[in-house]
């Protein structure tokens, strides 16, 4: 048995997520939201685990929780401290995060976009930002470059990362990619970034996914950038990872992520 554990988790696409990539393979999934109050995520995971639970995927606000919770955590995790994949490894709660690796798959087999030698900004500093940044670098980019709301998170993470961090209003029209990974679109608010530092760009990617496009990807648009991408792809992808190690699949991803935005599509 499977479950996504979070608050709230109503709006969760894992399940549906996790039975495309079974249905790939023709495997019999079960695969569960479970809505944990605030103060139980340990007692409800150590539950699911002692019932015969195999694999959690964790969303917020518990990704902080599920990392700290576990016996033993991969580098991926070390580096975010955060995970939002669980399960027993020799008798040892394990915590791996695959949002990262969710996030460069989208960009580049999703998107169809190399990040080798490429100049990135990252927008945010919050807990997913973390998350991104070492495997984003693993691609060798040119130079990743963090701005954030409150510049002393930017400038804890840059220093952690060895990167570079600069405030939101000395932005220029420098980078090949910029990656949304605050969660201002959901209040429908982003940065004031100048429009030039969005059109100079190949590729302006929002960790945010809806039907419509996020304000982010529309001021990118008008801009005049020429590839604007939601975190639809990223979603699936960081599911992707969850799934192989789970059951040592690799699902197709592109179908999908396609199968899914029809589905939103859907009124
Ligand atoms: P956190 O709450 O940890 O961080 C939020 C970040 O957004 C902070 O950097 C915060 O800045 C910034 N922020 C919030 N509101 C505003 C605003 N109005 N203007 C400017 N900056 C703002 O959230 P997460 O890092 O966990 O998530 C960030 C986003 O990424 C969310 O939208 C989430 O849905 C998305 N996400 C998508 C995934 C996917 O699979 N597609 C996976 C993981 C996350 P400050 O530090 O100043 O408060």
């Amino acid at each position: 048995m499977f479950a996504v554990f979070g608050n709230p988790v109503a709006h969760s696409w894992s399940p549906q997520i996790h039975q495309c990539f079974a249905s790939q393979e023709g495997r019999q999934l079960v695969y569960e939201r479970r809505l944990v109050p605030i103060d139980s995520f340990a007692d409800k995971v150590q539950e699911f685990f002692r019932s015969g639970g195999v694999g959690a995927n964790v969303t917020v606000p518990f990704k902080t929780e599920a990392f700290q919770l576990a016996d033993e955590v991969s580098e991926r995790a070390q580096a975010a401290q955060a995970a939002n994949t669980l399960f027993m490894r020799n008798g040892r709660l394990y915590a791996d995060n695959t949002d990262g690796v969710g996030l460069v798959r989208a960009i580049e087999q999703v998107a169809n976009y190399g990040l080798c030698d490429k100049r990135i900004l990252l927008l945010g500093a919050g807990g997913a930002a973390q998350g991104v940044i070492q495997p984003l670098l693993n691609q060798r980019p040119a130079s990743i470059s963090i701005a954030n709301r409150t510049v002393t998170k930017a400038e804890k993470l840059a220093a952690k990362f060895a990167t570079s961090w600069l405030p939101v209003n000395e932005i220029k029209p420098d980078y090949d990619v910029i990656i949304n990974a605050t969660s201002g679109s959901l209040q429908g608010e982003m940065m004031p970034i100048d429009l030039a530092v969005l059109a100079r760009a190949e590729l302006v990617y929002d960790m945010m996914y809806g039907s419509e496009p996020t304000l982010f990807l529309q001021q990118a648009q008008q801009a005049g950038c020429r590839q604007t991408v939601d975190g639809l792809g990223m979603l699936v992808a960081q599911a992707a990872e969850s799934y192989y190690l789970w059951h040592g699949f690799r699902p197709d991803i592109n179908d999908v992520v396609l199968a899914l935005r029809q589905q939103m599509d859907q009124p």
